[in-house]
């Protein structure tokens, strides 16, 4: 994204706080829809990876429904979400199994052991179920080995070899316990590319099966919402599996939906600065926000958010490395370089906040959690939520 933008509302809101724009959701939702429009297939939100329920009657506008992780996505869904429920978890448990079946429309098991133990109370309730697969065909990089459902020993998804084994042991006279769907996630940031190579290595190992199925689910990892996305090639996937097979097509994109969509706004507390005295690299600003507790991406992915108004290192006259407040040596967000120099009460904007920060916060440390902003397409500022000493007491 460029980094030139210079909100009016920048010392508006709250510090820190996540800022969300509407403008900028609705821009990726018209994309994605766009994509459901002209091929027919329906677009889940993954809500782990964006769950600012405030946005969901404008998101449920655009998109067919969303995606959960589990029995409390589900019901955030179920309450805010106007949508078909979807829900994936490894392995679902007795008692969250009832409520589960109460408000998922669509629930997809992991393997055939928690198929077949649940697959009756599925199907004596209506739902649509299906089952995960692995394709075991990686096309991430081994280093990205933690996001990659194909990497090693995955327990994400039934291997074909699994798949057989079960058919051999289920009742003959249903496919597979009765399931009306299979679902693979194997991608992360990815274009279309790997997707169209993933739906070839799963149409060779698992098609002969596609006959017995109503839909195939391709997961998330899609960042259909980037500029240089091939939207093209990702229709053509739908569509060749949607006319071949007669199958529905889902996708659950959770990061394309509010990709670049979202800031975090901070404040400079303090400068440490570095002089030839002090034998120290680089001036340091730190800040009321922490890359530990508000955006862990930065240290787990990791990567280096863009800031608005900066440079990289050096490449301005002024350079500092960013850091939290916290305890931890390496709570640093990166070193950036700035046109003037930086002093107590300045205000910075990181962007890609939407996505992935808010739903994975903490308070390590006693740290205060950001507010939630919303901004209106004319540039109305909204604080939607609020945190203090409360919300830290609480989970302790
Ligand atoms: C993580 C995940 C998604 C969403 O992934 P994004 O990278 O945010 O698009 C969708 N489906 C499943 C099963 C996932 O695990």
């Amino acid at each position: 994204m460029s980094l030139d933008y210079q909100p009016k509302w920048l010392y508006e809101v709250p510090s820190p706080s996540y800022v969300v724009e509407e403008g900028r959701l609705k821009h990726n939702l018209d994309i994605l829809k766009g994509v459901q429009d002209r091929t027919g297939c329906s677009i889940l939100l993954a809500q782990k990876a964006f769950s600012m329920f405030h946005f969901y009657p404008l998101i449920s506008s655009y998109l067919k429904g969303t995606t959960a992780s589990g029995l409390y996505e589900a019901k955030l869904a179920h309450e805010e979400f106007p949508g078909e429920n979807h829900i994936f978890s490894p392995a679902y448990q007795d008692k969250d199994f009832p409520e589960i079946l109460s408000i998922c429309d669509h629930i997809v098991f992991n393997s055939p052991d928690q198929l077949k133990k649940f697959a009756p109370m599925a199907r004596k309730a209506g739902r649509s179920y299906g089952l995960r697969i692995n394709p075991e065909h990686s096309t991430q990089p081994p280093e990205h080995a933690i996001y990659d459902p194909c990497s090693g020993d995955s327990r994400l998804g039934t291997k074909l070899s699994e798949l057989e084994k079960a058919l051999a042991e289920a009742p003959q006279d249903e496919f597979l316990y009765g399931i009306s769907g299979l679902h693979f996630h194997t991608l992360c940031e990815q274009g279309a590319e790997p997707l169209a190579e993933t739906l070839e290595a799963v149409e060779e190992k698992f098609g002969k099966y596609f006959q017995h199925l109503k839909w195939l689910n391709f997961g998330g990892g899609h960042h259909i919402t980037r500029e240089d996305y091939n939207l093209a090639l990702l229709e053509k996937c739908i569509n060749k599996i949607q006319t071949k097979y007669s199958l529905k097509v889902y996708i659950e994109p959770g990061e394309a939906v509010a990709l670049d969509a979202g800031f975090l706004v901070a404040t400079v507390l303090e400068i440490i600065e570095a002089t030839s005295d002090n034998g120290r690299q680089a001036n340091i600003a730190i800040l009321d926000t922490s890359a530990a507790c508000h955006m862990p991406d930065v240290l787990e992915m990791p990567y280096r958010p863009p800031l608005m108004g900066s440079g990289e290192a050096r490449e301005k006259p002024y350079t500092y490395t960013l850091a939290g407040p916290t305890c931890l040596a390496g709570d640093t967000i990166g070193t950036y370089s700035f046109a003037e120099s930086l002093k107590p009460g300045d205000r910075l904007l990181f962007g890609d906040m939407a996505i992935y920060s808010m739903v994975k916060n903490n308070t390590f440390n006693g740290m205060p959690l950001p507010a939630i902003c919303a901004v209106s397409d004319n540039e109305d500022v909204e604080i939607v939520r609020e945190f203090a000493y409360e919300d830290f007491k609480m989970r302790l």
